[in-house]
């Protein structure tokens, strides 16, 4: 039987403004990790017009975060694409509601918590 390699996913925390994305650039760039930030995400659908992109123009309009089941939806459907790879996690979870429907889903193996003085 050939072993099977385990893939790493992980997610890193972090109040706004906290360097949640500047530290996980660091942290790939010396690890075989893809970043995945939900930001991100939401701004390429933005950018494309599409349905989800144009329902985050509205709520970020009103400087509200996007509903938990749209952005578990979205965020669980890209992550299908990333199977094969170890994942860094960066904007998502970001709720207790996100992180219970990550956790049926995704055994996570590690998170940073990034405790800065506010
Ligand atoms: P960020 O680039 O992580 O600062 O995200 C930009 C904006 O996207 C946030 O201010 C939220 O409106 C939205 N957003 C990103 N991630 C999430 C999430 N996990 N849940 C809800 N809204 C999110």
């Amino acid at each position: 039987m050939g072993a099977s390699r385990q893939l790493l996913r992980s997610v890193i925390m972090g109040a706004r403004g906290s360097g949640k994305s500047t530290l996980a650039l660091r942290i790939i760039k010396h690890f075989q990790l893809k970043k995945f930030s939900s930001g991100d995400v939401l701004r390429d659908n933005m950018l494309r017009d599409t349905e989800i992109g144009v329902l985050t123009n509205t709520f970020m309009a009103q400087g509200k975060l996007i509903p938990d089941d749209l952005m578990t939806r979205l965020i669980l459907q890209e992550l299908k694409i990333f199977t094969q790879y170890n994942w860094l996690l960066c904007g998502f979870p970001r709720t207790l509601t996100q992180a219970e429907a990550l956790d049926r889903v995704y055994q996570v193996h590690l998170v940073m918590n990034l405790n800065v003085p506010f």
